[in-house]
């Protein structure tokens, strides 16, 4: 049940539609070619691609992120001990579901996402061009800022080259206005969430935000706008909840069905870095080279277990998350087989217990089925908090 208050028909809206997109995506993506019959589709792995160089060509980028697909023909190309989203996404491409796309992008975030898509550029050239952003290891100097800029000079030119279009500053200046609204409201959002002014369960607002991926903001923004001004406080539905912060990786969600066990558990969800690779980038600055603002802002975007800076560390972000929502404990979500955040962990775990907060390991993949022993550790854990 969704406990934020606003009129039925601006949150109806919005989670109808997100819903759709999520339950149906390649039926909307029929949708959506039939009203632009010009236009081009991306594709992009998670957790960092840049859109704006997508939509500064005219087209729609749409994530790609697996999901509950019985995984038998991809054992032909992937290890069966790599991490879900990988099979499956492989599995889907294997079944056609994806030969509506025009090209794909992937970001070089783990080894097991190099391996994909070197996989798949032999595999489903024919069908869509395959790329990678090649992004910089180091965070912290100028000359990361200046290489990143002209990779992605690079990746907007093939891109438009493969597309039939041309990629012009006038329109990368504005498809970064038109991200930097999305990325706002999608800010909005998860702050009204982390600061108690309204409570929504994590498994909406994660359908919610990896809607956002999957829509064209001209289409999406609208909606997340109406519902966002008509949010009021309901404190009433979380005072009888047990505040956590949720940490896990951005590249691949739980089952929704697992996301809700948090609620039935007896839980709010008041803070997670969970979702911040969907929306936690920061504000690409306006006016001068727009590939060096692209770069800049990769560079300075929040800590994740695939994002690692000197300076800004990940812990400190689930720190503040803590404090803020006066959480009495951590979740930490790790996705089977993923080497990033099984690193990450070991040494967030460690920030936790140095400062005496609880905290809950649960491992997950895309199997929808067999969340009996979650729900039993997670009560658990809420009578540990209680
Ligand atoms: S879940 Fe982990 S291992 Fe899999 S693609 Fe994402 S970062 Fe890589």
């Amino acid at each position: 049940m969704i406990a934020t208050a606003t009129t039925p028909d601006a949150r109806t809206a919005l989670l109808d539609a997100c819903a759709r997109a999520l339950d149906h995506p390649g039926a909307c993506l029929r949708e959506w070619k039939q009203r632009h019959p010009a236009a081009h589709v991306v594709g992009y792995f998670p957790t960092y691609v840049p859109t704006e160089l997508i939509y500064a060509c005219g087209a729609l980028p749409t994530g790609l992120w697996g999901g509950s697909i019985a995984v038998s023909r991809a054992n032909a190309y992937i290890q069966q001990f790599t991490c879900s989203i990988v099979r499956s996404t492989t599995e889907y491409a294997l079944h056609g579901a994806f030969d509506q796309l025009d090209a794909v992008l992937f970001p070089p975030i783990c080894d097991s996402a190099k391996l994909v898509a070197s996989i798949w550029a032999l595999n489903f050239s024919e069908r869509f061009m395959v790329d990678m952003v090649t992004l910089p290891e180091r965070l912290d100097s100028d000359a990361s800022v200046a290489y990143l800029a002209a990779e992605l000079r690079r990746v907007g030119a093939t891109l438009a080259q493969k597309l039939g279009v041309t990629i012009d500053d006038g329109a990368l200046a504005c498809a970064i206005d038109r991200c930097n609204r999305l990325r706002a409201s999608q800010q909005a959002f998860c702050s009204r969430r982390a600061t108690l002014e309204a409570t929504m369960p994590l498994a909406h607002a994660a359908a919610v935000l990896k809607a956002g991926t999957l829509m064209h903001a001209d289409d999406y923004l609208p909606l997340l706008d109406a519902f966002l001004a008509e949010l009021t406080s309901d404190a009433r539905s979380r005072r009888s909840k047990i505040p956590v912060v949720v940490s896990g990786l951005a590249c691949q969600l739980p089952h929704p069905d697992f996301l809700a066990l948090f609620d039935e558990a007896g839980f709010a969800v008041v803070g997670d870095d969970l979702l911040l690779g969907m929306c936690g980038g920061v504000a690409v600055a306006t006016g001068g080279d727009p590939y060096l603002a692209l770069a800049r802002a990769f560079t300075q975007g929040p800590p994740l277990a695939t994002r690692h800076h000197d300076t800004i560390h990940r812990h400190e972000f689930i720190l503040d998350q803590w404090q803020r929502g006066a959480a009495r404990g951590v979740v930490f979500l790790v996705p089977k087989f993923c080497e990033p955040e099984w690193f990450d962990l070991r040494y967030l775990k460690a920030e936790m217990e140095k400062r005496g907060i609880p905290n809950l390991v649960l491992d997950f993949d895309e199997d929808p089925t067999g969340f009996g022993p979650v729900l039993t550790r997670l009560e658990a854990f809420a009578e540990i908090l209680m």
